[in-house]
């Protein structure tokens, strides 16, 4: 396997690819990114060529995907604030940039993994979101990668692209960035307990997440590329797991060995109140890949930001 890992220096895609490192089976890593951000120590140790550019850039990537058996498509701008003050921006990487990508790879038909988003369900009054829900994304974030999702399956009818769509929600875990205004939970949460500052809560913190630790994203991943498998629908990459914000500001506390303060800030426009996974196709496709237990994961994002995190 030769892999294109578009995004792979940041957050899920360095897991990405140091997962993909560990496969006897790939014997190539590719990674393209602009760095936006990204970070290119993300990915120290991994044994990958890194080339600095963009999505949109179509000379260099249909350079790249020519040599590419599988592509795992990440590069994005991952975030529904970003969007909301951006939508431009957004819709130009997540969806136009996905048609570049997919565009790219319409000769060579390399194998095509695709990250979409939970958002795409938007607030839908359905206990848990299964892949059959009408979908009504809130966002411009959700909207692109509503619109991602559907030219990639549109590539898959059209040209015979083997593509599988999944749809992540809220991923954690080492790496992940507490650095910038837009920063995802649990990245902010724990950097902001482990300064001894309150946490930021926006709303009443009994909204909800189905958190996954990025090691099963990654795992996920990995066995549908070596399988080149495919899906005639996105696929939800979550266990089902519904934590509140609450719940979680407790767990961090156990593992803190101290109370969490908070911050009450207004609740975020476009965001979901409860965000669950119906993981039942996905234990279908991939029935030996088990969630990781949030006390597990999180204690291990704990220990990696005490270990990086400069006071
Ligand atoms: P991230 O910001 O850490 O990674 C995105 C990467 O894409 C970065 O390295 C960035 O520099 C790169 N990038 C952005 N624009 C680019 C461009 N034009 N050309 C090349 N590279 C570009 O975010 P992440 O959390 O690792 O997200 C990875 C993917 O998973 C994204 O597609 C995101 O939308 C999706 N996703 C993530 C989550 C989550 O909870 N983290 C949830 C749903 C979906």
């Amino acid at each position: 396997m030769r892999v294109l890992v578009t995004g792979g220096a940041g957050f899920i895609g360095a897991h990405m690819c140091r997962a993909l490192a560990a496969r006897p089976e790939v014997g190539h890593i590719t990674v393209l990114d602009d760095l936006s951000s990204g970070d290119l120590t993300n990915l120290d140790g991994v044994e990958a060529t890194v080339v600095t550019g963009s999505i949109l850039d179509r000379d260099l990537l249909t350079d790249l995907v020519a040599g590419a058996t599988h592509v795992i498509h990440l590069a994005a701008r991952p975030s529904v604030p970003r969007s909301l003050a951006d939508p431009l921006a957004s819709h130009a990487v997540n969806a136009t940039g996905t048609l570049h990508v997919l565009e790219a790879c319409r000769a060579s038909r390399p194998h095509v993994i695709l990250a979409s988003s939970s958002s795409v369900y938007g607030d839908s009054s359905a206990p848990r979101k299964h892949e059959d829900l009408p979908t009504r994304p809130l966002s411009p974030y959700g909207a692109g990668k509503l619109a991602a999702e559907a030219y990639a399956l549109a590539y898959a009818h059209s040209y015979g692209l083997p593509v599988l769509p999944f749809r992540f929600f809220n991923v954690y875990g080492p790496l992940q960035s507490a650095r910038h205004a837009y920063a995802a939970v649990i990245p902010a949460f724990v950097s902001a307990a482990l300064r001894g500052e309150p946490v930021p809560l926006h709303g009443d913190g009994l909204q909800s997440r189905d958190f996954t630790y990025v090691d099963s994203v990654t795992r996920v991943l990995a066995e549908a590329a070596a399988h080149r498998m495919t899906s005639a629908k996105p696929v939800n990459l979550a266990f089902g797991t519904l934590v509140s914000l609450r719940h979680l500001m407790g767990v961090l506390a156990e593992i803190l060995g101290r109370p969490v303060e908070e911050t009450c800030l207004p609740p975020r426009p476009g965001d979901i109140r409860h965000s669950q996974a119906s993981p039942h196709l996905l234990r279908e496709l991939f029935p030996d890949v088990r969630p990781v237990p949030l006390e597990d994961g999180l204690r291990t994002t704990v220990a990696w930001f005490e270990r990086t995190q400069v006071p």
